[in-house]
């Protein structure tokens, strides 16, 4: 396969990308961005939690070098499946295996697309390998924050945001990042599939209806997060760590169409936006690509049959994920990495039904008032802290329960 012509005409060898998560809402539309240019990407690592069948799928038609699964079981499955189909991948197995194929050599970009803080050490071990990392899981930066940012200066990666907001708001920065002539960023949310509702029609929620999002297709934790705006407050958190920008200087507006996907407000009074269907796969190809353009398969905006945007406050009575965010950030130290945990065992609780709409929030509350957030000098103590959180969370989900 020849790649692409640089600059002077000549042939240059494609990319080499891995794929974290590749199983995935984001991991699935990444390998469709991939597609579309086979001369200019090649597929060398390809990892996942649990489904076996859905990763031997992907590595018979990508034929990638190496293959993961968290799963120790799930990866002799998959290791006997492909060795009887005469693939001569070789997979890996468990939370080493994953970690191992996030920094490979063979790779060039690694797309850290893993959901929740499991993301943690596979994203790590790219950026202490000095890959080029397509950032979507933005709960390893809500909790690993000052650490990750260090590591990734420390060992030269190159961090390219993934998540649509702030591959917006990176697109309508100047290349240098943000600098004096920046007033605000402005963080875009549709509201999730629940915009108007009181905490009182809150309570009635199920998981069916919270998961089904009206404009982005996504997986189930983030869809959740969604509708309860906790997944704007990751993405505040994300925000200040990816852009060095103080919380005050980052706002969150509601935009139930998903037609901006965030913007800059510049000291002159401009703002700049950027706009584009609801497609995940249009950041992604502009991460890839950067700073070239490629084409993503999204459709493009038909602004003849646009009826309108509309802009409004969040309502941070019914929806207290938002601000909890914002205060844990505030806070410091570990706090963020607590609220991470304690919604993670909060979503995944109400995912099971054994906790309410409502409860998520409260169990992120409780779980801050509870646990002392001290500043970590490495990810051991702050995956330590973790853990600590994820206990008391689950306790207080048992009592909210009764
Ligand atoms: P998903 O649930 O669809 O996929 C998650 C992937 O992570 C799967 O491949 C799964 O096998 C893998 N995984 C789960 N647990 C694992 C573990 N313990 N070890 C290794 N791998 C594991 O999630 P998603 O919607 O694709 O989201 C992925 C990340 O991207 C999240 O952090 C999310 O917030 C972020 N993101 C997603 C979207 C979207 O549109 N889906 C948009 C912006 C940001
Ligand atoms: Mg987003």
């Amino acid at each position: 396969m020849s790649g692409p012509s640089g600059p002077s005409g000549e042939t240059t060898a494609p990319e080499a990308v891995t794929i974290l998560g590749a199983t995935g809402s984001i991991g699935r539309q990444t390998l469709d961005v991939l597609a579309r240019h086979p001369q200019r990407y090649r597929v060398v690592g390809l990892t996942a939690g649990h489904r076996w069948r859905e990763l031997a799928e992907h590595c018979l038609h990508w034929r990638p070098r190496y293959a993961a699964l968290a799963d120790e079981a799930g990866a002799e499955l998959l290791r006997n499946h492909l060795r009887e189909a005469g693939s001569d991948t070789e997979v890996l197995g468990g939370h080493q295996g994953v970690a191992q194929v996030a920094a490979l050599d063979e790779a060039d970009t690694v797309v850290a697309a893993i959901v929740g803080a499991a993301g943690v050490r596979p994203t790590l071990a790219a950026v202490e390998a000095g890959k080029k990392i397509l950032l979507a899981n933005k709960e390893t930066l809500v909790v690993t924050g000052a650490l990750f940012m260090d590591a990734v200066r420390r060992h030269g990666a190159t961090l390219l945001p993934v998540d649509s907001e702030h591959n917006a708001i990176f697109q309508c920065l100047p290349r240098e990042g943000v600098g004096p002539g920046v007033r605000r960023l402005l963080l875009t949310a549709s509201g999730g599939p629940f915009l108007g509702w009181d905490r009182a029609r809150l309570e009635t929620v199920t998981p069916e209806q919270a998961v089904r999002h009206p404009n982005w297709d996504m997986g189930p934790k983030i869809s959740v997060d969604s509708a309860t705006l906790m997944n704007k407050g990751l993405e505040f958190i994300e925000a200040c760590w990816l852009f060095d920008v103080p919380p005050a200087r980052i706002d969150v507006v509601i935009h139930p169409q998903s037609v901006v996907h965030s913007m800059v407000e510049y000291l002159d009074g401009s703002v700049l936006a950027q706009m584009g269907t609801p497609d995940m796969r249009t950041p992604i190809a502009c991460a890839l690509s950067w700073p070239e353009r490629i084409d993503s398969g999204a459709e493009t905006l038909d602004f003849r049959t646009l009826a309108g945007l509309d802009f409004r406050a969040p309502d941070d009575a019914a929806f207290p994920c938002l601000g909890l965010a914002r205060q844990a950030m505030e806070t410091g130290g570990a706090a963020t990495a607590v609220l991470n945990a304690a919604n993670e065992e909060a979503v995944a609780a109400f995912l099971d039904r054994r906790l309410g709409f409502n409860g998520i929030a409260a169990v992120v509350q409780d779980t801050l008032a509870g646990l002392p957030a001290p500043d970590c000098a490495d990810v051991d103590a702050v995956m330590n802290v973790d853990s600590e959180a994820r206990v008391l969370a689950r306790r207080l989900i048992k009592e909210w329960a009764c």
